[in-house]
């Protein structure tokens, strides 16, 4: 091997308290704090007045006088479907209507018993009018309400509902983005709840501490990335070793013992002589446990620092820190779990398809985001927004090694339920294993398409769903049948 060990003692990452604590009872407790840290806000805003809520911009009592003056605008997907619209009810009262019901629940989100989503995040412009003075004046006079502003999102029913469906009755998340701009076309996350049930279900759906309904798992939910994290290790490595990385070789026999530590390979395989690009593409754990004692721990710990973990994503919606615990002082084999993705490390899938859209984007990371603009009620722009680049993450030679070994994934390896399509694909599977092992690991796939010029960019999670390419794989085929063929009718 052409490495040497050269521990440095800076760190950069900082060390996140729980060593010793299993994956599983971090998820668990994660979930429970965040689910917790939800119902308070939600009956915080609930105490003052059952349907006002709080956002930045207004207290209780302005929403009060506001919502008697305006008609709260609509909420658009980006083909100009109505996801979210104000109308009244028998008695003349304005209520909140959700045609598309559960498949948008965590994006659009609800503005009774609290508020979340997009309804939440755009709260400022849905309960304000961009109309004008004159027109206002014509209301006041003839005792009408004036019209909020219209909220155009990024989101695609098509690619939504696929989404959606795909999760059926498991429990897990989706996201997509488009590789180039950033734009979130799909975020779905179950078990879900009915937005027009809202109030008459919430006990019941605010309660439900075993499922979650509320928790949108897409952006908040925190998993260990299991082997999808040997894209970063892969990366890391490829920096080191720019021009001797394809000398590298290793020979599996199905285990890697390092002092008394010791990983195995996923099901007990045995994949004999391999390069990095048959260690990825096989997620040989052997290999990329070998290839993680021997990298450079404070350069590594830069690009994780770089592709933002420990740090709050810098988007405009609700989203949890990825957490990875790194310490020079960590033992060795610390780093034999850290490197394929086990160990502490926890991830949220809007973050993995973050890091995977700077793959695709040749090395520069985007800054997902949902509200594309903001239109007054005649149609006049008052806010749009742009892609906003969050730095090259990955230089050009270590991005187009990244293409090539994520293409091979799918072309021979994990992936390659992919394979064969109408259109092509490059990604990486993981299976999380938790430490309880009567239970199936977490399925996460994480990839982009067309593999030569990247459109878009999917991420699957399925927990306790099982392997990565069995069961998240062909989930995110479905999706993208969808997105290249308009999918199979039914
Ligand atoms: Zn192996």
């Amino acid at each position: 091997m052409l490495m040497k060990k050269d521990w440095e003692k800076k760190k950069k990452i900082k060390n996140s308290n729980y060593p010793g604590w299993s994956a599983a009872l971090i998820t668990i407790i994660m979930f429970a704090v965040i689910f917790a840290a939800m119902i308070v806000n939600v009956f915080m805003f609930q105490s003052k007045d059952r349907s006002v809520v709080y956002t930045n911009s207004y207290n209780h009592d302005r929403m009060d006088i506001i919502k008697t003056r305006i008609s709260r605008g609509t909420i658009y997907a980006a083909d100009g479907s109505v996801l979210a619209k104000s109308v009244e009810d028998d008695e003349g009262n304005e209520i909140r209507e959700y045609p598309y019901g559960e498949v948008f629940a965590h994006p659009v989100g609800f503005c009774q018993k609290g508020v979340m989503g997009i309804e939440r995040d755009m709260q400022p412009y849905l309960m304000s009018t961009g109309i004008s003075i004159s027109e206002q004046l014509d209301n006041a006079m003839n005792d009408k309400k004036n019209p909020g502003n219209n909220v155009y999102t990024t989101l695609n029913p098509k690619l939504q509902e696929a989404a959606f469906k795909g999760l059926g009755d498991k429990t897990g998340a989706i996201i997509v983005t488009e590789a180039k701009t950033g734009k979130i076309l799909a975020m779905a996350s179950t078990p879900c709840f009915d937005p027009n049930e809202i109030e008459s279900k919430w006990d019941e759906i605010s309660k439900d501490e075993d499922n979650s309904p509320l928790l949108n798992r897409a952006s908040q939910g925190l998993y260990p990335p299991g082997s999808t994290f040997k894209i970063l290790t892969a990366a890391e490595f490829i920096r080191e070793y720019p021009k001797d990385w394809r000398n590298y070789t290793f020979s599996c026999s199905g285990k890697f013992t390092f002092g008394d530590e010791s990983v195995s390979c996923f099901h007990g395989s045995v994949h004999g002589d391999v390069d990095l690009s048959t260690s990825f593409a096989k997620s040989c754990n052997s290999s990329f446990a070998n290839i993680g004692t021997e990298l450079n721990r404070k350069k590594f710990a830069q690009m994780l620092a770089d592709m933002k973990f420990n740090e709050k994503l810098p988007v405009e919606f609700e989203s949890s820190i990825s957490r990875i615990y790194w310490d020079v002082d960590m033992k060795d084999k610390d780093m034999l779990q850290i490197s394929i993705g086990q160990s502490r490390t926890m991830m949220s899938p809007l973050h993995l398809n973050m890091i995977t859209q700077a793959v695709a984007n040749d090395g520069e990371m985007l800054c997902p985001y949902l509200t594309e603009r903001v239109e007054n009620a005649n149609g006049q722009i008052i806010a749009d927004y742009k892609t906003t680049s969050l730095g090259n993450v990955l230089d050009k030679n270590e991005a187009d090694v990244m293409h090539e070994l994520m293409r091979e994934v799918v072309v021979s390896g994990t992936g390659d339920d992919l394979n064969n399509r109408s259109y092509t694909v490059s990604g990486k599977t993981g299976s999380a294993e938790i430490s309880d092992s009567s239970t199936l690991s977490h399925a996460w796939f994480t990839g982009y398409a067309p593999a030569e010029d990247p459109e878009i960019v999917i991420t699957v999670i399925i927990e306790k769903g099982g392997s990565g390419g069995a069961v998240a794989a062909p989930i995110a085929g479905e999706v993208l049948d969808v997105y290249f063929e308009g999918g199979s009718e039914e």
